[in-house]
């Protein structure tokens, strides 16, 4: 237990209070918030409170305070928790995972940085190069990431707009000697559209403030957003970031990963091409279909190292295979303009996926020799987008709430389930515990044949008519019974607008191969596909809600098999004060989050266990009948007797193999008659 706490700040452990009721468990978060303590425990849980001021915590001093040091022994702090992880790593051989989760603002993505900042700062220390080289490389990687996959929005002026999991790897003295990046969803349709008061992504407006003046004059850009019309549609073109500087951290963290100059310059030039894409507008001159602005054309095909009539054609035909003839149909202005916003959407998303590729190129572990080097072990930090409703949900809701809610599933999984089974395999009594399992959720959305995302699928193989009428009316025939199903049909019809078109993802061939066919090898190479004519693309991709679903599905697989530790981020209010804890608010989160089921698991069960010959390692030196050896029957019986000599037999169960401890202040009294013997 975290004791060197006084108890004015409240209780450190949420399983230290005296009822498990919502009253008391949000009393003490918010008197722990207004007292500077943002974080508090769930047994090995961090519960975090987003402060929403600079707090003198994470300096080279708290770290030496954490460093090494048993959960229980400091105040609570994701330090703890990051130790723990790589403790598990390092002396147990443990694959180890950190999941981080909470929704938009309440402070995952920061938790992470400090989380893999704590890791980077007690690993390596003979300073070998190598390893110096691996951890500057972890580190600068978030910087290039933010920029190309964050943005402004109304919760957050640093908005992740995608999911990230990154593997940290370890060799067998416990430094770091590579990584591996995992990116889910990327909204793209912010390339195009942002909300009133939002930005599109930083990276547009950094290249617009921050680049040279000759390097804007080769890309034909100009300095002000407002000439754009992807970006200004948010209306929110300042913000407290500042773009200018991190233009050049930007370049500089690029330049360091080892990114190419033929590559930045691709990178600079795909960003102006879709602001300028953006700016292309069609019209009609009796039924042909035409560029308005064709000088704009003139400038992509220098941008992108084309020819100018294969821009132009592909923005304004494409190709279909009829039977055995091979057509070039024209599009209407409306499918030209469609075709446009899809080009510019996809250029984007596949440039962020592109950088993610190129890190990992560098940061992967290579000719690792297990056998000389011994086990390559993983740490896991997810940082994932949280829950997410607003007044207009679309697909992207859709997706980043299913997501949540696998993680929960995962979470229910491991923590409740686990503990639960962990008991009836070790023969202690269980109180059944009751907890709402989501896992009737998940099935609704992900069912082959009846979920949500197969019925989408199949309103989007449709021939003829394929509208989101269509999806509607495929929900309501197939889930009408399904008792978390609700229809839409009469409440709010739009919240399935954009679903078929979303799903589809569609960007027409033509587009890949001229982007293919760019003399351009780094543009070039991020299209393969486009390599196929029309007469060889014969399979339909994958679906968009297919692709990620099966995401989420190998993310969770991979989770699971590792160690888990959590991350619970709280948001105490929507101004980002740090001094307002709106309860409400407050108290929907931590219902969403299960808190109160957590502390009720935690408290029905123990808070602490350890196998006989290790908690005899530990604490062996207490007792005269354990130290330095015993001569009793088994570890079972020592344990026993010194837990009895101690006066802690009544909050302590004795499994077949493990001691059950149930307070963790009995925990903490251990640690310190240990401390008074060593
Ligand atoms: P999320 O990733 O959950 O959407 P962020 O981690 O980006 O949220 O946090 C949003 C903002 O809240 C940050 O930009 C920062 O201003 C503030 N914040 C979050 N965590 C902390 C912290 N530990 N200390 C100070 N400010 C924080
Ligand atoms: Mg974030």
């Amino acid at each position: 237990m975290a004791e060197h706490e006084s108890l004015e700040y409240g209780k450190a452990d949420f399983v230290l209070l005296d009822n498990v009721s919502m009253e008391e468990f949000m009393a003490n978060l918010k008197l722990r918030f207004e007292k500077g303590r943002i974080y508090s425990y769930i047994g090995e849980v961090v519960v975090s409170v987003n402060p929403y001021r600079a707090m003198n915590i994470y300096g080279r001093d708290t770290i030496e305070q954490y460093k090494g040091r048993e959960l229980y022994e400091r105040p609570p702090h994701l330090f703890a928790i990051a130790d723990a992880a790589y403790k598990a790593m390092k002396r147990r051989s443990k694959d180890t995972c950190i999941v981080i989760s909470g929704e938009s603002g309440a402070g995952k993505t920061e938790a992470s940085k400090y989380i893999m900042q704590y890791i980077a700062a007690i690993t390596n220390p003979n300073q070998r190069a190598e390893v110096e080289r691996v951890k500057n490389m972890l580190l600068k990687s978030n910087c290039v990431l933010e920029a190309f996959g964050n943005a402004k929005t109304n919760r957050n002026d640093n908005s992740s707009r995608f999911g990230k999991y990154m593997d940290i790897n370890f060799d067998f003295k416990g430094d770091p000697i590579g990584g591996h990046i995992n990116n889910y969803l990327l909204e793209k349709s912010r390339v195009i559209f942002q909300q009133e008061g939002e930005r599109s992504f930083h990276s547009f407006y950094q290249l617009l403030r921050g680049a040279p003046d000759s390097l804007l004059r080769s890309l034909h850009i100009q300095k002000d957003p407002k000439g754009y019309n992807y970006i200004k549609v948010g209306g929110q073109i300042k913000s407290c970031i500042n773009d200018s500087a991190d233009f050049k951290a930007v370049a500089d963290a690029m330049k360091v990963i080892g990114f190419t100059g033929d590559e930045i310059q691709t990178v600079y030039k795909i960003v102006a091409t879709i602001l300028h894409l953006g700016n292309l507008t069609f019209g009609v001159d009796g039924d042909v279909t035409l560029i308005e602005n064709s000088k704009l054309v003139s400038v992509i095909k220098d941008l992108l190292s084309t020819k100018e009539e294969n821009v132009q054609k592909a923005l304004l035909y494409r190709t279909v295979a009829t039977g055995r003839d091979i057509i070039e149909k024209q599009h209407t202005e409306q499918e030209a303009s469609y075709g446009r916003d899809a080009l510019a959407k996809a250029m984007y998303e596949r440039l962020f996926c592109w950088i993610v590729g190129r890190i990992n190129d560098i940061i992967e572990v290579k000719n690792y020799n297990a056998n000389v080097h011994g086990k390559n072990t993983v740490i896991g930090v997810l940082d994932i987008y949280g829950f997410e409703i607003f007044q207009n949900n679309s697909f992207e809701q859709f997706c980043i709430n299913y997501c949540n809610e696998k993680l929960q599933q995962l979470f229910i999984q491991l923590v409740l389930k686990q503990e639960q089974e962990e008991y009836q395999r070790e023969g202690i009594p269980w109180k059944h515990i009751d907890y709402f399992n989501n896992q009737i959720i998940v099935d609704l959305v992900e069912q082959q044949h009846k979920g949500i995302f197969s019925v989408l699928d199949e309103a989007c193989m449709n021939v003829g008519k394929v509208t989101d009428e269509v999806f509607l009316q495929g929900l309501n025939g197939k889930l009408a019974k399904h008792a978390h199903y609700t229809s839409r049909l009469k409440i709010r019809a739009n919240e399935v607008v954009g679903f078929i078109d979303k799903n589809k993802d569609t960007l027409f061939q033509d587009f890949k191969r001229l982007l293919y066919n760019s003399s351009n090898p780094v543009l070039k190479g991020m299209w393969p596909e486009g390599k196929l004519s029309i007469t060889e693309v014969t399979k339909r991709p994958l679906t968009a809600a297919t692709l990620f679903k099966n995401s989420m599905i190998s993310l969770v697989e991979n989770l699971a098999c590792k160690e888990p530790y959590y991350v619970r981020c709280i948001k105490p209010n929507d101004v980002k004060s740090p001094l307002l804890f709106e309860q409400e608010r407050c108290r929907h989160q931590v219902e969403y989050l299960g808190l109160l089921e957590n502390v009720r698991v935690r408290r029905a069960g123990f808070a602490y266990r350890q196998t006989y010959p290790r908690f005899l390692q530990r604490y062996k030196m207490i007792s005269e009948f354990t130290w330095p050896n015993h001569d009793l029957a088994s570890d079972k019986a020592a344990v026993k007797s010194l837990l009895q000599v101690c006066g802690f037999d009544h909050d302590v169960a004795y499994g077949k193999t493990k001691v059950f401890i149930r307070t963790p202040r009995t925990l903490f009294c251990l640690e310190e008659q240990r401390a008074e013997m060593v």
